[in-house]
């Protein structure tokens, strides 16, 4: 998989908002919010999408759900709700192809648009 922008701010070499980290997770802010809180989750590991996931790191895929309870309960939007999104390849307008959660809330949010 060649280098993203996201192994790029894993490495700090860019810099990002960071809002939350541990061993195996990194959280920052995206750099073009959709919404008052948007959030990328995405694991250190680089998996460019979905499809690549392997069986054997679906309990690192877990903990991206998990970092996601966390800020969004950090950012004061857990009760009210949020909305967390993958995107795959070119039909789900996926641009960088790193694994990434996306965590959307702050505001009452439109249905699903296709
Ligand atoms: P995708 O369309 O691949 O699911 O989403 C990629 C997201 O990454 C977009 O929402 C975009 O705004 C965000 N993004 C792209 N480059 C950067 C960057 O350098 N820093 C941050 N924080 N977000 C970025």
């Amino acid at each position: 998989m060649s280098e993203t922008i996201f192994s790029k701010i894993i490495k700090r070499e860019i810099p990002a908002d960071i809002v939350y980290e541990n061993e195996e997770v990194l959280a920052f802010r995206d750099i073009s919010p959709k919404a008052p809180v948007h959030v990328l989750i995405i694991p250190k590991t680089e998996i460019a999408t979905v499809n690549d996931i392997q069986p054997e790191q679906a309990e690192l895929v877990g903990k991206l759900f998990l970092a996601a309870q966390h800020i969004a309960k950090q950012e004061g939007i857990a009760e009210d709700g949020y909305r967390l999104m993958i995107n795959c390849n070119q039909h789900g307008c996926q641009e960088v192809f790193h694994l990434h959660m996306h965590l959307i809330g702050g505001r009452q949010l439109r249905g699903m648009s296709t």
